[in-house]
């Protein structure tokens, strides 16, 4: 067979009369005693190529062998097709099959329930949904390299595996080469890490941040995008255990640059989408989802709304009073629960949310203290559908500040004199925040759940691929 022609380029091509070769795996198969006309689909596009086979010229062995997921090598001429949904074909000259498909293949029929295609994610890849979700998924992360190469941010990698047990920002997976059932203990009976690979407790990173606060103040402006990990017992469509974050941390931002900053990389990205998946997101605009270009091009032409959460608070107040059914309480100094950030967002702005200045009881330590002494320069980006997709703040850059809270709050601090320092050497004004992958991927897919935007997703209770 001659070399092999992708199908998203093979679907360019109109020099009819050419002999090409497409290799993927079968979709359908109909026809007549005379006539096959098979799809197949490679990957390389959410479209299929119809192969057209004339029964007669093949062996019927071969023929029987061509059903649903089975993998081809096809070799024909290039047509134009007579048929109404495409306008190239290929005739058949020569077919192999490379793989048969046993008839137990999950992903026959149509219309299968996501909670299926889950128990079936290592076949579910092959379905439209999900290779244009992951094609999506692949655009996104491009774009997210290139927009910061080209605004001058360096990708930094933050170790995987920390000792720091303070960021507070989740539950983390311990980390351990020690066998379980026999470890070594002190005479108080407490676990002694000093035979263990590191010599201390150590876990799977929550947040590559504190890492790169030390980037950002060395190499002006940074950002991680890698693998994060967070125990907690969420079994909600919006967390994973193991998730993928982006935070970029940049020296000399306050938190106003620091906003501008995510409202201009978010909008980015959609744009991105917009202009680099237009085959997928018009599938999934058509099958899941029919107000996703809609919202994606709303949020391309609308600036985010910013206000403080004390203002955010009083609107909600005032949509409780007003007979708005929530499931949790509002309050100042409440945690926000989706269902608020999206009444803000869906309901009363209609329009992406910045929320400012958090109290800061519910926020992390190093954010930056406000003069009013209760408020700390948090910014959280509250999104359509998702509710927060960005948070990030202003860091402290004070020592004194910083070292004031860190005893109020009892953190364990042990192993953490690296982080001080950058507030002992050359302490600058910094911010920065961390994006979900994930999350974002929600947005621009129209997806309803997080499990379904992961190749292969860890909750609580699920490991499996
Ligand atoms: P949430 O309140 O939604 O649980 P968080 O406030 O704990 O999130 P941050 O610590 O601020 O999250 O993390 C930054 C971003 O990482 C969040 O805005 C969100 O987009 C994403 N994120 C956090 N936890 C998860 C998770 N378990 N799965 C997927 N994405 C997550
Ligand atoms: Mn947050």
């Amino acid at each position: 067979m001659i070399k092999r022609t992708k199908i998203a380029d093979l679907l360019q091509c109109t020099d009819y009369g050419q002999k090409v070769c497409v290799k993927g795996w079968v979709r359908t198969r109909r026809g007549s005693k005379s006539v096959n006309f098979i799809a197949i689909n490679d990957g390389s596009t959410i479209k299929n190529v119809q192969v057209v086979a004339d029964t007669e010229k093949f062996d019927p062995e071969i023929l029987k062998a061509i059903g649903t997921g089975a993998c081809l090598a096809v070799e024909g001429t290039l047509v134009e097709s007579q048929g109404a949904g495409q306008s190239q074909e290929i005739q058949a000259e020569e077919i192999q099959v490379l793989g048969t498909c046993a008839p137990d293949y999950p992903m026959q029929k149509k219309g299968q329930s996501f909670e299926y295609m889950r128990r079936n994610a290592h076949m579910r890849l092959r379905t439209n949904t999900f290779g244009a979700v992951f094609r999506i998924r692949h655009h996104m992360a491009m774009a997210i390299h290139r927009y910061f190469h080209e605004h001058g941010f360096y990708y930094f990698h933050t170790p995987i595996i920390t000792a720091s047990d303070c960021e507070g920002a989740g539950q983390m997976f311990q980390v351990t080469t020690k066998n379980l059932y026999e470890l070594k203990r002190d005479s108080q009976g407490k676990i002694d890490y000093t035979d263990d690979f590191f010599g201390k407790p150590t876990s799977l990173t929550v947040s590559g941040q504190l890492e790169g606060e030390l980037g950002a103040t060395a190499l002006g402006a940074i950002y991680t995008f890698g693998p994060t990990f967070r125990a907690e017992n969420s079994n909600t469509p919006r967390h994973l255990a193991e998730f993928w974050m982006i935070e970029p941390e940049v020296a000399f931002y306050d938190i106003n640059d620091n906003m501008d900053l995510a409202e201009d990389f978010i909008k980015y990205c959609v744009k991105w989408a917009l202009d680099n998946c237009a085959d997928d997101l018009a599938f999934l605009n058509k099958m899941i989802d029919p107000s996703l270009l809609e919202r994606l091009h709303f949020v391309l032409e609308h600036d985010f709304v910013r206000l403080t959460y004390t203002q955010g608070i009083e609107i909600l107040e005032k949509a409780v009073a007003e007979g708005h059914p929530f499931e949790f309480p509002v309050y100042w100094g409440c945690d926000l629960a989706s269902e608020h950030e999206r009444y803000l967002v869906e309901q009363h702005f209609k329009r992406p949310v910045i929320l400012t200045d958090y109290p800061k009881e519910i926020k992390a330590f190093y954010m930056k203290q406000n003069d009013d002494g209760r408020t700390v320069r948090a910014m959280d980006v509250l999104f359509p559908q998702i509710g927060e997709i960005i948070g990030g703040s202003e860091r402290e850059a004070d020592y004194d500040k910083l070292m004031t809270r860190i005893r109020e709050l009892e953190i364990p601090m042990k192993d953490m004199w690296w982080y001080l320092d950058t507030r002992r050497f050359g302490t600058c004004p910094h911010s920065g925040f961390g994006l979900g992958f994930e999350r974002l991927i929600l947005f621009v897919t129209g997806m309803q759940n997080i499990r379904d935007v992961i190749p292969f997703p860890r909750t609580p209770g699920v490991a499996d691929f």
